[in-house]
């Protein structure tokens, strides 16, 4: 076991990933969460082969598929007429069978992780526990965390501290002050439905469905073995006045912005119990060059939080978790050389993935007919004609392997 003091800031799908792959590699970690109760919101997430192998690496891929859902394709359709477009199959070849394209709950990943954590480590996550301030005292070599405890302020000591604390991240103000995270004028409505509360003629195919509208697209697919539908359903606004970036919304608001779409989408969304329906404003920042100051290193959306238009962010936290583990797992009697490494591997990779989600928006939400209608006859004829063109095209992301 080595030595260094090492907290984490964030017990999220990033920070529970990271905790486990350092303590994977010997390292012993105090992970801080300000929630008081470790719980993700009522939202799906896809888990791609470039994230999913290491989930099998770390020995918890089995339970991963048991708790979510593996579609055999992506499915694009209309948005007026819900007319399938094109169909690109997924998990349907030998490469997926270690590392499958995979739709899970967010609090399920989230629980596997963390009890994957706890079991490795034997130790728990410190809970209610909010990071308010850093400092660093270059004589002592440590840095010194303030944390609040229910407004108990105590300050902590450690040699090397990752910052898993999401896109308004403390730890991120603390190593790049200048960069804020920028509202893109794009909310997204997300909500889960019981498989039951939906008539036979409503239930989508086993697939990713993606439609996608003028100035807004949606994408639904099943999580829980097939129990439950999870949506989200963005739309393009200009207003977004509220502080707080997760909403609970309303359904008939969210209809609102779904009229003339097609009859299967807008009865999903219909199908929203009241108390699950949440509307989230998606930020994004440019991408910036360096994730270290002092001992502080960033990882997961706070150092590169992006757009979930090539559904992503989870995934590449899960990567950055991987790599930041071999790296000083290569080099740990010298951390910081081990950092210099983990931001080499991994700025490229994630700024091209980010710009990669901003384009997509551009493409998903075309207004001009002509130009979607041109997209449309498009993606029929791949579909027809090259139906591998979507794994072949998206190579460079899916079969990604973190090298170190
Ligand atoms: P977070 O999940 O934000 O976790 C940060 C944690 O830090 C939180 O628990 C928070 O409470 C804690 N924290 C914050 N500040 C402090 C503090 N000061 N002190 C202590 N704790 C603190 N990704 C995919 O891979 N696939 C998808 O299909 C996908 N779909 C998405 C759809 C939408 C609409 C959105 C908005 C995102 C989507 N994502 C997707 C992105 C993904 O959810 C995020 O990128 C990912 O969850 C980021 O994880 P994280 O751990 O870095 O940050």
């Amino acid at each position: 076991m080595h030595s260094q003091r090492i907290a984490i800031i964030g017990a999220g799908i990033g920070g529970l990933s990271a905790a486990l792959a350092l303590t994977r590699a010997g390292f012993s970690v105090a992970v801080f969460e300000q929630s008081k109760v470790l719980q993700e919101v009522g939202a799906g997430i896809q888990l791609s082969p470039n994230a999913t192998w290491i989930l099998a690496e770390w020995g918890v891929l089995d339970q991963t598929k048991k708790a979510g859902f593996l579609p055999k394709a992506v499915k694009i359709s209309h948005w007026r007429s819900g007319q399938p477009l094109g169909r690109f199959p997924l998990n349907h070849s030998d490469s997926f069978l270690n590392a499958p394209y995979i739709h899970i709950h967010r609090a399920d990943i989230h629980q596997i992780l963390h009890q994957a954590f706890r079991k490795a480590s034997g130790s728990e996550v410190h809970l209610g526990a909010r990071l308010e301030h850093i400092e660093y005292d270059a004589d002592q070599r440590v840095t010194r965390l303030h944390i609040d405890r229910d407004g108990d302020v105590s300050e902590e000591e450690f040699d090397y501290v990752i910052g898993a604390d999401g896109i308004h991240s403390k730890v991120r103000e603390y190593v790049e002050p200048a960069s804020e995270a920028r509202f893109t004028g794009n909310v997204a409505w997300r909500g889960l439905v019981p498989v039951k509360d939906l008539s036979p003629s409503c239930r989508p195919d086993p697939c990713a469905n993606l439609l996608m509208g003028p100035g807004a697209h949606v994408v639904y697919y099943y999580v829980r073995g097939g129990e439950a539908v999870n949506y989200v359903a963005v739309v393009e606004t200009d207003q977004w006045q509220e502080e707080s970036w997760t909403l609970k919304a309303d359904v008939e608001e969210m209809l609102e912005d779904f009229v003339g779409w097609n009859a299967q989408t807008r009865d999903i969304l219909a199908a929203t119990n009241p108390d699950s329906c949440y509307r989230w404003a998606l930020y994004d920042r440019e991408p910036f060059q360096t994730w270290l100051r002092d001992q502080c290193v960033l990882l997961g959306d706070a150092a590169h939080p992006m757009l979930p238009f090539l559904a992503q962010g989870a995934g590449m936290a899960i990567e950055d978790a991987y790599a930041l583990a071999a790296c000083l797992e290569q080099h740990p009697d010298d951390l910081l050389k081990g950092t210099e490494l983990y931001m080499v591997r991994r700025r490229d990779r994630t700024a091209k993935v980010q710009l990669q989600a901003r384009r997509n928006m551009k493409l998903y939400h075309v207004r001009n007919p002509m130009v979607q209608f041109c997209r449309h006859q498009y993606l029929s004829f791949l579909g027809k004609s090259n139906p591998e063109h979507f794994n072949k095209s998206l190579a460079w992301l899916y079969e990604y392997r973190v090298k170190i």
